[in-house]
């Protein structure tokens, strides 16, 4: 921690932002130039939220981002965030008003009559029993099942309140009998492994078997994109350590979490989640309200700010942005705060370095634990990792050094996927092993690094040759 008067100062807008902003685009920042904008804000990623919008729009907004990264030599990552069975109310003109212990009917895609069945989008009948909890409309309304007969569910309201169309509804007890991939999802899967995709982040997940079965499907239309759990229900959280290992990255999708967990647990499990992925060298993404408020005000409330601030301090890879880009008056004001509260944040109470995962036996933990120690004795600029698959990359980031780890590759595909990674600034450089063995040269010329810089580089006897790194080089740079 810093000095009380050095904290006054404010941190360097200049300075490397370790910490990912990922930002959803939506019907604010739906064209080129917000796109563009977004990316100069300090966005590393853009999700596109499937729940929403059509395969057109998808084009278009892939076309945008790209673009935008081009012209700005940014590597920047692609999420595809599939709906799964995110269950919503049906349409219906107005408010339903519920009563406490008002007995309630839901029948899929019925047409609302007054006091009749209330519409939904999803047969519940197919899936709830009796005692189940349901909740609509973000938990404001609660109701318990109290019988399922002939497609229709009976329940009974524990609160007043009302309800309007198309809100969504949470099933905290019902189990979806192992396939929580919607068909809606597998044709979007189909859709994203066409395009230029980085991520897919699976919503509702609940046992590690769904991330195999979306791994499973996406080998199956040649997709390289990495898979990214959603952590939104308790089944999740109770099996947490086998979703973690099975995959790339875990969102902490705070909304409904709190709604099908409790509020309160919700910051522990944020904490547990994100010390887990390190552990395990996976990327950890903080999302939903992290500034709300910047809906519809410029400025984000103390418990905002201090809410990005904490996700910094205890070593998120990324903090994510939703409605605020999606339909927010100020979209890239959000961004630009965001970055601030980062650099701020990171300049006077970064994540602590590991210096040593006592769990990592591996060769690769071992050169990178000799790296951290290795950069802050020396005081290093930069740690430089060529990576290919980004593996290396990865896993020297997941130590979270206190300085930025400049990222090599030879892979498109791979840089984009880095774009998330804690402590990256990603190069691509050409595909040859000559330009490889000169990678300091390589970066002077993109004018990132200066003569006096002191670097550490980690690297293998091959580049390109995937886990072959077994070489760390100390440089003053001339
Ligand atoms: C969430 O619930 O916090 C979340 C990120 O999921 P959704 O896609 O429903 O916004």
């Amino acid at each position: 921690m810093a000095d009380t008067n050095d904290i006054l100062k404010t941190a360097e807008i200049s300075d490397f932002k370790r910490t990912k902003i990922i930002a959803t685009v939506g019907p604010a920042t739906h064209s080129s130039e917000a796109i563009n904008e977004m990316l100069l804000a300090g966005v590393d990623g853009f999700r596109l939220n499937f729940s929403h919008g059509n395969h057109p729009e998808r084009d278009q907004q892939i076309g945008w981002i790209r673009k935008a990264s081009k012209a700005n030599n940014r590597h920047v990552a692609i999420i595809q965030d599939l709906q799964g069975p995110k269950i919503r109310l049906g349409d219906f003109e107005g408010m339903i008003q519920i009563k406490k212990h008002q007995a309630l009917t839901f029948k899929y895609d019925v047409e609302y009559k007054e006091g009749g069945p209330i519409p939904t989008q999803y047969d519940l009948a197919a899936k709830v029993k009796r005692g189940e909890r349901i909740y609509l409309y973000d938990g404001r309304i609660k109701a318990t099942v109290t019988s399922v007969n002939g497609g229709i569910v009976h329940a009974e309201a524990e609160n007043d309140g009302f309800v309007t169309k198309r809100k969504g509804i949470n099933l905290p007890d019902t189990d979806f009998g192992g396939d929580i991939i919607t068909s809606k999802d597998r044709r979007d899967i189909v859709y994203g492994a066409e395009q230029d995709i980085d991520y897919v982040a699976l919503s509702f997940v609940q046992t590690a078997n769904d991330i195999k079965r979306l791994r499973r499907l996406l080998k199956n239309h040649n997709s390289q994109a990495r898979i990214i759990a959603k952590i939104e229900t308790r089944a999740a959280v109770d099996n947490i350590n086998e979703i973690i290992a099975e995959s790339d990255g875990i969102m902490i999708a705070r909304g409904d979490l709190a709604i099908e967990t409790e509020p309160e647990s919700v910051p522990i499990v944020q904490r547990m989640i994100i010390e887990r992925c390190m552990q395990q060298q996976k990327i950890s993404i903080v999302a939903t309200q992290m500034m709300m408020s910047m809906m519809d005000s410029p400025e984000p409330t103390r418990a905002e700010v201090s809410d990005v601030a904490t996700s910094v301090i205890i070593g998120a890879d990324c903090v994510m942005l939703s409605d605020e880009t999606a339909n927010g008056k100020y979209p890239i004001e959000t961004i630009m705060m965001k970055r601030r509260v980062i650099l701020y944040t990171q300049k006077y109470s970064p994540p602590i370095p590991l210096m040593f995962k006592e769990d990592d036996k591996t060769i690769n933990g071992a050169i990178s634990s000799a790296l951290i120690t290795l950069s802050h004795q020396v005081k290093a600029k930069a740690i430089v990792a060529e990576t290919s698959s980004g593996g290396t990359a990865r896993n020297i980031a997941s130590h979270r050094p206190g300085m930025p780890v400049i990222m090599v590759t030879a892979k498109r595909r791979v840089a984009q996927q880095l774009a998330l990674v804690y402590g990256g600034w990603v190069f691509l450089r050409p595909d040859s092993k000559k330009q490889a063995t000169k990678l300091t040269e390589f970066l002077r010329q993109q004018k990132v690094l200066k003569k006096n810089d002191i670097v550490v580089i980690s690297h293998g006897k091959y580049p390109g040759i995937v886990g072959g790194t077994d070489t760390i080089k100390v440089r003053k740079l001339i």
